[in-house]
């Protein structure tokens, strides 16, 4: 007798504060979702130690599951499923899939956390049908995915693709990477928030970049210095890489995305200032929010327990 084919596999999405993990069903329903903390502040093994006991607990839960799927931040290289370096799990070159894949038996798909929001906003979401897209997600910090001609595109070492650390103005502020005036000095969450704060002083105490965006609409003036010159750094970034590239498609998720038609609108009229080649491509929302890694993993690990393409894509990812 054959034995009952697969049903579910495990999606887990790493973060720098917490552990994000479902059991996903062959169409695509996470049938459980569990958070843990990530622990980075108690050194790398634990990190490591709380990935395989989530990954263990519900793979237990679930004995019929076929593989497992890791959306990692850092430096990722995806085909051997290494974490090269991941500053906020303070890894340095973690075998991941191979340590994984050690303790549950099972296959492990690895993949960066931004490639793997891409991937599945590309199956399922803003990119829909396109091939050549640029997915960035603007948080904390600003992430970055090229898809090339339908593949996420990791370049030689597996840091292609960080348009965040691309210099857009090289007397700029200085980034958490270390030089001045990388497009995240100027646009991530938490460096349009510290440029608010240092410029408006008392009255911009405790001040969050989405509060930035709601009173540069006001009028409020220092607010809306700053938030033109996040969005135009941006612009610069974007009209870049079309530049460059080419794509059919911008696709800008993370929590500033939420700023809607206030970031939209401003990005394509200041991206069609900056291009001198070509048309700027349409820039959209994303689609999938904070589910997009999860998703991308649920896709890896599916595809590694060898599903059927044409199932992937009847997923239903909105109501
Ligand atoms: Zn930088």
């Amino acid at each position: 007798m054959r034995p009952l084919a697969p049903q579910h596999v495990v999606a887990i999405d790493v973060g720098g504060t917490s552990l994000k993990g479902s059991v996903v069903d062959g169409d695509g329903h996470a049938v459980s979702l569990e958070r843990r903390p990530t622990r980075a502040e108690d050194g790398p093994d634990a990190v490591i130690d709380a990935v395989l006991a989530l990954a263990s607990d519900l793979t237990s839960g679930s004995p019929d599951t076929a593989a497992v799927g890791l959306a990692l931040p850092g430096v990722v290289d995806d085909e051997t499923g290494t974490v090269i370096s991941a500053a906020n799990l303070r890894w340095r070159d973690v075998p991941i899939a191979a340590l994984a894949a050690e303790r549950l038996g099972l296959a492990v798909a690895v993949m960066h956390d931004v490639r793997a929001a891409a991937v599945a906003e590309g199956l399922l979401g803003a990119a829909r049908g396109a091939h050549d897209y640029l997915l960035m997600t603007l948080g904390t910090g600003v992430g970055a995915a090229m898809v090339i001609r339908g593949q996420p595109y990791t370049g030689a070492h597996g840091f292609g693709g960080e348009l965040g650390h691309v210099a857009v103005e090289p007397r700029g502020p200085l980034c958490g990477c270390g030089r001045a005036g990388c497009l995240e000095a100027f646009a991530s969450a938490g460096h349009i928030a510290l440029r608010y704060r240092a410029m408006a002083g008392a009255h911009a105490e405790g001040c969050s970049a989405r509060e930035v965006a709601q009173r540069a609409a006001t009028g409020e003036p220092i607010a809306g210095a700053v938030w033109r010159e996040a969005v135009d750094a941006l612009a610069i970034a974007v009209a870049n890489y079309v530049t460059l590239m080419d794509p059919e498609l911008i696709v800008i998720g993370g929590g500033m995305a939420a700023a809607g038609g206030e970031l939209f609108g401003s990005l394509r009229h200041r991206l069609e200032a900056h291009m001198r080649f070509g048309k700027p491509p349409p820039v959209v929302p994303a689609w999938l929010g904070e589910e997009a890694g999860r998703y991308g993993a649920a896709i890896g690990a599916w595809r590694a327990a060898g599903i059927d393409e044409a199932r992937l894509r009847t997923w239903q990812t909105r109501p």
